[in-house]
């Protein structure tokens, strides 16, 4: 039987592991571990054209490097697929999930014939064009119909969030116009198939928690513990991403890179060897959280 606590670490393998991401991985560990929970490693290569070819190989070398060992074998969401048109299926049975013909530049006029200015770069509000059908014109992708209204949640570490979905980002997509299925859907379907109760990542991903919960609640799920951890931040002041540039984290020494990931979750340095400074983060993360 699993623990009472399923944690797990949900890396995109388009490329290897840079500090920024040895911190989610470290903190999801640490947080399993001081709740002798399960923890759990799953690969989320949907995004097939951003995936690089070895990268998820390099990142599990770089776990087991650091002594991040996982309770079971990866999950691959490449593999996924059956599960995520089940899902798909039972929203459109519901009414929840409906196709949508628009283009960007579609969305983009819509937004504009309804008086929005044109943000260029900005992720676009989808207004809806396609609720109550294609107008006769082809499916292109698929969308989740979001719930009005704000919805509230918490986060261990940030306290009280809120988002009101429809007004900041619309019906969103669940099956790209390029048939990829879309990381929100794959990341509720798994969370939930692998019984995940404690969701613990980078707090650049915490503003998709709202559309993570409606997902949950609209399949019958349950809705996991959020925990987002602060970010790692580049000389620049920029954020760390693989996007721009960061550096994968060297582990062939792993006290090193360990010790800076352990610093950014605000824990004390340990001289090791590598076994008991973990040991000794478990024990410091587990009285940080009680006392929160
Ligand atoms: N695969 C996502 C990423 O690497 C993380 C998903 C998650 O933790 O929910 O950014």
């Amino acid at each position: 039987m699993r623990a009472a606590y399923v944690g797990r670490f949900a890396p995109s393998p388009t490329g290897p592991l840079h500090s920024g991401s040895l911190v989610a991985a470290l903190a999801s560990w640490l947080d399993a571990r001081a709740q002798s929970g399960c923890w759990l490693v799953r690969i989320e290569d949907v995004d097939t054209p951003r995936c690089v070819p070895g990268a998820a190989e390099h990142i599990l070398r770089q776990l087991a490097d650091c002594g991040l060992h996982a309770d079971e074998p990866p999950l691959w969401q490449s593999r996924r697929g059956a599960s995520y048109e089940t899902a798909l299926q039972q929203l459109t049975a519901q009414g929840r999930a409906y196709p949508c013909a628009c283009s960007r530049k579609d969305i983009e006029a819509a937004l504009a014939a309804m008086g929005h200015p044109h943000q260029r770069h900005a992720e676009l509000v989808y207004p809806g064009t396609c609720r109550d059908g294609l107008q006769g014109k082809p499916a292109r992708a698929w969308r989740f119909r979001v719930e009005p209204g704000l919805l509230a949640w918490r986060d261990r570490r940030l306290g009280a969030q809120h988002q009101d979905v429809e007004r900041e980002v619309g019906d969103f997509i669940l099956k790209r116009a390029d048939g990829l299925w879309a990381y929100q859907l794959a990341v509720v379907v798994d969370d939930a198939a692998q019984g995940i109760t404690h969701v613990v990542r980078g707090e650049d991903l915490a503003d998709n928690t709202a559309r993570q919960i409606q997902l949950q609640r609209a399949l019958g799920f349950a809705t996991p513990a959020y925990l987002h951890t602060p970010l790692v931040l580049g000389a620049n002041g920029e954020k760390l991403s693989k996007q721009n540039g960061a550096q994968a984290v060297d582990t062939s020494d792993p006290m090193t890179v360990l010790s800076a990931a352990a610093a950014a979750l605000g824990l004390a340095a340990h001289a090791g060897p590598r076994a008991d400074a973990l040991a000794a983060w478990v024990a410091q993360w587990r009285l940080l959280q009680s006392a929160r």
